[in-house]
């Protein structure tokens, strides 16, 4: 325990992330990679939460684009993340990780109901834990359920892992001259606008202190480096 910072953490995953070079749903190896990147970390104890989108599945706003319901659109949005909670579930058993997925819209026969106590619980006893179906609310978003649950659990810090390797002041695809920030405050990203997560995840995290890390995915070991604390990509802080 004692290579690791953090005792427990909530690591959000977008769904577009599980897609790895396919055009839709999941490729088994970031899953995988997820597996690789977490283990040792599990095996020294440290409690890890994780919150998964949808995203490579369907997102409400897209249905409501087409001339769906938006509520409607969102509900199968939120059945979306609970398709790529079974999958990682899957992978993570598969590599000898303990693992329980709850849901936050009751799915009895695949997953438990979202408890707090009881997600602690787990989390105590060494289960990796899964939270799906965001906030169970339409009109929200994966990112406001990975802050939600992250401040219920007391995690330490919300791991949020993406496609660009920290947050730039402006968008480092189409501008090769943007610059990476080590930390930015929650004020600054909301105030210029940065897209780290929605404004509502970025607002609950702020005024609950709750520390966001943000990096790429795609490294391989990132995960192992951020929870021995490395300061990897970028941290939004007070
Ligand atoms: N969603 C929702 N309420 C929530 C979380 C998610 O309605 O609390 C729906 C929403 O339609 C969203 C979709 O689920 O578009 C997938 O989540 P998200 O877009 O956050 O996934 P990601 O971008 O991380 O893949």
């Amino acid at each position: 325990m004692s290579d690791y910072k953090y005792k427990r953490v909530l690591l959000k995953l977008s769904g577009e992330a599980l897609m790895g070079s396919k055009e839709f749903g999941i490729d088994p190896g970031v899953p995988q990679k997820i597996a690789d990147d977490i283990k040792a970390a599990h095996e020294a104890g440290v409690q890890i939460a994780v919150v998964v989108g949808g995203g490579n599945i369907f997102r409400g706003l897209s249905g409501a684009a087409a001339g769906m319901d938006r509520a409607q659109g969102d509900n199968m949005g939120m059945l979306a993340t609970v398709i790529n909670s079974l999958a990682l579930q899957d992978t993570f058993e598969h590599n000898g990780m303990e693992c329980r997925v709850m849901s936050a819209i009751e799915m009895h026969a695949i997953s438990e109901t979202y408890i707090r106590r009881r997600a602690i619980r787990h989390l105590e006893k060494g289960r990796i834990t899964i939270f799906a179906a965001g906030t169970g609310n339409p009109y929200f978003t994966t990112d406001t359920a990975a802050a939600l649950r992250a401040c219920e659990i007391g995690a330490e810090v919300l791991m949020k892992a993406t496609k660009v390797d920290g947050i730039y002041d402006m968008d480092p695809v189409s501008h090769p001259e943007a610059k990476k920030f080590d930390t930015i405050s929650y004020m600054e990203v909301l105030n210029r606008d940065l897209h780290v997560m929605d404004a509502t995840a970025t607002a609950l995290c702020h005024d609950n202190h709750m520390p966001i890390m943000v990096f790429n995915l795609d490294e391989k070991g990132i995960f192992d480096r951020a929870l021995r604390g490395e300061s990897v990509g970028t941290t939004v802080v007070d």
